[in-house]
């Protein structure tokens, strides 16, 4: 079922087994026919999210960079959509010799060699592999039937993460759903090693007895995951219910031993954001996708790793931008007020703009820390065109294509372009950072690399005008032409065209957000 913590678990999983000295990496099956999620609507699918590589991914490997700290790259995600164009292209190219190509045997083989392929290139012990969606669905039913046939001919262990839903009246587990889950599982050949429980409490006795009788399992193999006070915190729980040496048991791999110090690093880590700490940090994220919190996953997990580290409780206040248009400034004081911080993240298309607009107005005007990821950056030029520089029209192209001032176009390079998915500016880019800036402070480094996604840009026509009112260009792509970064001179205030909440990890938080957190927290770092 989605939103049970498959990608949780995977994540978790991986990096236990990374922390056996280990090679593990993730990958991911979806069976959607999108070739990429780079056409999905974050209203219905959550947030895209972006590798080095410029593939447009699954928010899952948002989770699996946040937990095993490493730069993943697109081959790992493999969708429906990506394999039917495959396939197509290779039979149009003749290569399936006059036969009729099918389900079983040519999809499934083909799945059986990429995953061979990349386990092979990349060196892995162990791969561990995520298939989306629910067992019984007829998208991911070929993947589901690869991994069967890959686990005649190589060692591989079952996971099977199931819901253990609990009545609340009668204060009973109820197992019934889970049976049913793993009927349905066998009768796709599959034998689970191991069952996951997603419970709101650990499993009682006599639910784990039931659900082992009925997947032929030991009860050792039943594994808790019930809800914890942060998800950082499941690699230890898993840990503790010996779920690391059971699979290694069960894949025949000999010696390997967990690095203690790797673990209490972690720990300490996870420990740092599900402690109750005497300070709160209150951010507001004024944003058009507010509704569906899974859209800003990344954000919010980058200002999750920052304000552990800070040791402050993490306040959330989510803001629908349309809320604060047609609202007089009292009302927005309101609003924002109580704020030590205001974020206003990416996004798409006219609707909201202005209610972050005035967001952005307010945290300049009271002097209160500003963050503006991409869309966030944008808007933040142009608010201080408008009300600082008195260009009243400034408008970006994408809302408003035939405004007079667009401190905000279309880049050169995509104005030739009409198809969607992969082809924004996406990827990594390095951008070199001006000395004796904020961004500076933050980054402590010149030079610096940092995912995009993006099809307009800062317009350099404007950058004059703005710069003598104050408004700082403090970094710029390597060949000097697009504008990475902006800055309020003399107070807290940083829009960047990038998007570093998708390289925040645990372990190693965004520079940028950490700088943004310390300067709400009043531990601010001037220049
Ligand atoms: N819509 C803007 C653009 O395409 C901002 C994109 C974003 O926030 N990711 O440039």
């Amino acid at each position: 079922m989605s939103g049970l913590g498959k990608g949780i678990v995977s994540s978790s999983i991986t990096k236990i087994m990374l922390m056996h000295g280990l090679k593990a990496l993730p990958m991911k099956f979806d069976g959607y026919l999108n070739y990429d999620c780079g056409t999905m609507n974050p209203f219905r699918h959550g947030e895209v999210f972006v590798l080095d590589d410029k593939g447009e991914v699954d928010m899952d490997f948002g989770n699996y960079e946040r937990f095993i700290n490493m730069d993943l790259d697109s081959s790992l995600s493999i969708t429906g959509g990506k394999l039917f164009s495959e396939i197509i292209s290779k039979e149009r190219k003749g290569e399936f010799l006059g036969r009729d190509v099918q389900i079983i045997p040519h999809m499934t083989d083909f799945i059986l060699n990429k995953v061979k392929s990349i386990a092979g290139d990349k060196k892995l012990d162990i791969m561990v592999i995520e298939v989306g969606g629910t067992v019984g669905d007829i998208e991911n039913s070929y993947f589901i039937e690869a991994m069967r046939q890959l686990a005649l001919k190589e060692k591989v262990a079952f996971v099977n993460v199931v819901y253990v839903p609990e009545l609340k009246v009668v204060g009973e587990q109820k197992t019934k759903p889970t049976q049913l889950a793993i009927r349905e599982l066998m009768g796709s050949g599959i034998q689970a090693n191991f069952i996951v429980c997603r419970s709101e409490r650990a499993l009682d006795r006599s639910a784990k007895e039931r659900i082992a009788l009925f997947s032929n399992l030991d009860e050792k193999h039943i594994i808790d995951n019930t809800d914890l006070k942060s998800i950082y915190d499941v690699p230890a729980s898993l840990i503790g219910q010996g779920f690391d040496k059971l699979i290694l048991e069960e894949l025949d791999i000999e010696g390997a031993r967990i690095d203690n110090a790797e673990l209490s690093k972690w720990n300490e880590y996870a420990k740092s954001i599900s402690a109750k700490h005497k300070r709160t940090v209150k951010i507001s994220i004024v944003g058009k996708y507010i509704t569906l919190r899974d859209s800003y996953a990344s954000v919010k997990e980058a200002l999750t790793h920052s304000a552990g580290v800070e040791a402050v409780n993490l306040d959330l206040n989510w803001i629908e931008s349309e809320r604060l248009e047609g609202t007089s400034d009292n009302k927005i004081g309101e609003i924002l007020g109580g704020s030590d911080g205001i974020l206003v993240p990416g996004g798409f298309g006219s609707r909201g703009i202005e209610g972050m607009i005035k967001a952005i107005k307010f945290a300049r005007e009271n002097k209160i820390p500003y963050l503006g990821l991409c869309l966030g950056m944008q808007l933040m030029s142009i608010e201080f065109a408008r009300n600082v520089c008195g260009i009243k029209d400034a408008n970006s192209g994408e809302f408003n294509p035939s405004a007079k001032d667009k401190v905000i176009d279309l880049m050169e390079s995509q104005k030739d372009i009409k198809s969607k998915g992969g082809t924004m500016r996406l990827g990594a880019w390095k951008a070199r950072i001006r000395d004796g800036t904020y961004a500076y402070q933050a980054y402590k480094s010149r030079i610096i690399s940092e995912r995009h996604r993006h099809r307009y840009e800062f317009n350099n026509h404007y950058a004059d005008r703005l710069e003598k009112k104050g408004l700082v260009i403090s970094a710029r792509t390597l060949d000097g032409n697009i504008v990475e970064m902006v800055e309020w001179k003399g107070q807290f205030g940083i829009g960047t065209q990038a998007h570093p909440e998708l390289k925040s990890r645990l372990e190693k938080p965004a520079p940028l957000f950490l700088a943004f957190i310390e300067a709400s927290i009043g531990k601010e770092n001037r220049p």
